[in-house]
């Protein structure tokens, strides 16, 4: 398949599902990343019902505007699903049966014993003239490519990638991302600077004249909940793969702001606690209260959290924090079980239920009710129990609930990952 140069792209999501605020469109977000990794600029996200018409219509702007058109969604075997012979009928190209799909669709029904294959299924192997054809490994329905003339002169390419986003990365990342690279000529090298114990106006302040000044590699502010991130990009050319000109940019953002500088690179705070962890052969447990195991489950999200991470005691109810982690009685009763005290405490008597290096303690007021005057809605006690001391640090978060139970996890992480480093 003869393909174009691409300078601009767009997403079109079909599915009245999403339309309807059923489903949340992950889809036009990975896709719109990926695109950016490639240097391809992607100006439209549209998303539209399962509807040929409207479909068409779609197709008639998409087409007038941008080089690149990738549409998500409605390869499936029902009657709703008509994304691919939409496609078809507007480029002015029949559907012709793919030998190759309909074998793989009968092996797929074979593989899951299924002898018979529902006759709607068949539809899938019908794919436009002349269009690349894209296995699916993970699913029945295969994806295409296709590329086709203008009515203004130029070439626009067209992919259909199915719905399920199990079936669609896997294979834009294989099938599709390889054409793409051969068309573009500029990539985007992307790294991300990652902090937290810091506001994002703060450290934007402290970053302005590269924010502003910086044309290539730019640096941008990235949106992100309790903690602040920095998107170093550098635009590069097709044969400049080792003109690295990021590196400089960081340093100089490590120079000014190393201190709250968690990771450079794609790590998340709870993989790089864990990371750390391992690596010192430490091991660490939680005592949770407003967290609820919250802290846990970001640990345990991580593969291999086992090297480090022994358990935890959701300690909600003052008769936990007493029976099971051994808080003194008095402690409750002098200082309250939102208290440096009892965070102490905790930490001291998890250590010692869990017999781990570290043992991470957390209480607080998540709200929304709750609150008085003397401790407000978002006050919340850290401690860290390790093996020279116990630390503890006072937390005063604002906004709903469950942004105070998150923002906690976070600030929690990195309380225990200091105390390691210290
Ligand atoms: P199927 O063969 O499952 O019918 P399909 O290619 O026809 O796949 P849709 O019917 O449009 O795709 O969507 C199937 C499922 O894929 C949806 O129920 C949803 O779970 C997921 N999905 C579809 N579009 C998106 C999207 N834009 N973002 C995230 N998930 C999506
Ligand atoms: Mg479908």
């Amino acid at each position: 398949m003869k393909m174009n140069k691409i300078r601009s792209a767009e997403i079109i999501c079909v599915g009245t599902e999403l339309l309807l605020g059923q489903i949340i469109n992950t889809n036009a977000a990975w896709l719109a990343r990926e695109l950016s990794l490639l240097g391809i600029y992607s100006y439209y996200q549209t998303v539209v019902g399962d509807n040929a018409e409207r479909l068409t219509d779609m197709l008639k702007t998409a087409t007038g505007r941008s080089d690149l058109i990738i549409l998500t969604g409605g390869l499936g075997p029902t009657q709703d699903d008509l994304t691919m012979a939409t496609v078809a009928a507007f480029a002015g190209r029949p559907m012709l049966l793919h030998q190759e799909s309909q074998e793989a669709i009968a092996a797929r029904f074979q593989l899951m014993h299924q002898r018979h294959v529902p006759s709607n299924n068949w539809k899938q192997a019908m794919m436009p003239e002349g269009a690349l054809v894209l296995p699916n490994k993970n699913g029945t329905a295969p994806g295409a490519m296709l590329t086709i003339p203008t009515s203004d002169n130029r070439a626009v390419t067209l992919v259909m990638l199915p719905g399920p986003p199990s079936e669609m990365q896997p294979m834009f990342s294989e099938s599709v991302r390889p054409q793409l690279v051969k068309c573009t000529t500029t990539r985007l090298k992307h790294c991300f600077v990652r902090m937290i114990g810091i506001g994002e106006s703060a450290a934007e302040s402290r970053l302005l004249d590269l924010i502003s000044s910086q044309t290539n590699p730019t640096v941008a502010p990235y949106a992100a909940e309790g903690e602040v991130m920095f998107r170093v990009t550098q635009s590069l050319g097709q044969d400049e793969k080792n003109n690295d000109k990021t590196a400089a940019v960081i340093s100089e953002i490590q120079k000014r702001l190393g201190d709250h500088i968690y990771e450079i690179g794609t790590r998340s705070l709870p993989e790089v606690v864990k990371d750390l962890l391992t690596e010192r052969g430490l091991t660490v447990s939680f005592a949770e209260s407003c967290t609820g195991g919250m802290i846990s489950a970001a640990l345990t999200d991580i593969p291999g959290a086992s090297t480090s991470f022994t358990g935890c005691m959701v300690a909600y109810d003052k008769q936990v924090k007493i029976q099971q982690l051994h808080v003194p009685e008095t402690v409750i009763q002098d200082h309250g079980e939102v208290s440096e005290a009892c965070a102490r405490a905790m930490a001291t008597g998890c250590r010692d239920v869990f017999n781990t290096t570290y043992s991470l303690a957390v209480t607080g007021l998540a709200g929304s009710s709750g609150g008085s005057a003397e401790k407000p809605v978002g006050l919340i006690w850290l401690a860290v129990a390790g093996p020279k001391e116990v630390v503890t640090r006072q937390l005063q978060l604002t906004g709903s609930r469950s942004r105070i139970r998150r923002v906690t996890v976070l600030q929690a992480l990195d309380f225990l990952r200091r105390q390691v480093l210290t």
